[in-house]
């Protein structure tokens, strides 16, 4: 074949992946020779997990959601270790200032009826984590029409928490049709875009089909970003002999190095807070008035 012609399908098929990464329409009815392109993406170690750095102290926000919380004021993610300092800074004042968000400054919302319409105002100005956090208000409610249309705005505005929470619409059915292909698109896309426990469920997916090869890489690239069930699962695997013991001993470094990049003096005094606060209902309401709760 002529170089010309080959790098033209080459650039084409290329420009079909990147256009599929958004478009189910694509990625559902792609072709066998789509597959090899299809697992380029999806077997790409990213850069961080979906839920970035903290963009106060610049540091990986932890996996567990319950260590961040969503700002209503300006949709941002801050760690407990930055929200706990912003709170003791305040309260330190000499001249009591109103409570404002750490990032934006904004004043924190008093009732939920404020924080909804601070959402609202977000979500009108296409803010995607705003969109999947109002989907989650509708899910809880019973209203999963309305928190699929939500999930789907987020999603096509690259959210991979809404493509996930859409991958289980599907497999469910609810708020949108039984799917198994759309499922495995939204999960597949989630996964790209840093979701964890996505990847862990790929990676169950392909060992509970056999394919032991492709479940280690998935499990692999979920633990290098921190993940503790998958690397759970990869043990497991190494106990039947179904990974070298090299391999293991790699993941495990990169498994410990993403852990320990959450970690900082801050964000342990916040959970040592948190715990002492847990054993007194007032003082946990004051961490509550403040922001929204972390999402489950
Ligand atoms: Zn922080
Ligand atoms: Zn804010």
């Amino acid at each position: 074949m002529a170089l010309g012609i080959f790098l033209g399908r080459l650039l084409k098929r290329i420009k079909k992946w990147k256009t599929a990464r958004t478009n189910e329409q694509v990625w559902c009815n792609k072709t066998d020779e789509d597959e090899e392109m299809r697992d380029e993406l999806l077997f790409r170690q990213p850069k961080s997990s979906n839920l970035g750095d903290c963009p106060i102290c610049c540091l990986p926000l932890s996996l567990d959601p319950q260590k961040s919380s969503l700002m209503a004021c300006c949709s941002k993610r801050i760690c407990d270790g930055c929200l706990r300092a912003n709170t003791i800074r305040q309260l330190g004042l000499v001249i009591p200032q109103t409570p404002s968000c750490t990032f934006c400054r904004e004043p924190v919302p008093k009732t939920e009826e404020e924080a909804n319409a601070m959402l609202m105002k977000r979500i009108e100005k296409n803010d995607p984590e705003a969109m999947r956090y109002m989907g989650g208000k509708r899910r809880d409610e019973g209203d999963y029409k309305s928190a699929s249309e939500y999930y789907t705005k987020a999603a096509e505005l690259g959210d991979a928490e809404a493509h996930f929470n859409l991958s289980i619409m599907h497999l469910l059915g609810k708020g949108v049709e039984k799917d198994e292909k759309k499922e495995a698109y939204h999960l597949e896309v989630a996964a790209i875009g840093g979701h964890v426990l996505a990847r862990h469920i790929l990676g169950c997916h392909e060992a509970n089909n056999g394919r032991m090869e492709r479940a280690v890489e998935h499990f692999i690239i979920a633990a290098s970003m921190g993940d503790k069930e998958s690397m759970k699962a990869l043990w497991k695997l190494h106990a039947k002999g179904l990974i070298k013991k090299e391999t293991l001993t790699a993941t495990l470094r990169a498994h410990q190095a993403a852990v320990d990049a959450t970690k900082s003096a801050q964000r342990e005094q916040a959970e040592e807070s948190l715990k002492r606060n847990l054993k007194s209902q007032e003082k946990t309401k004051l961490k509550d008035a403040w922001i929204i709760e972390a999402e489950s």
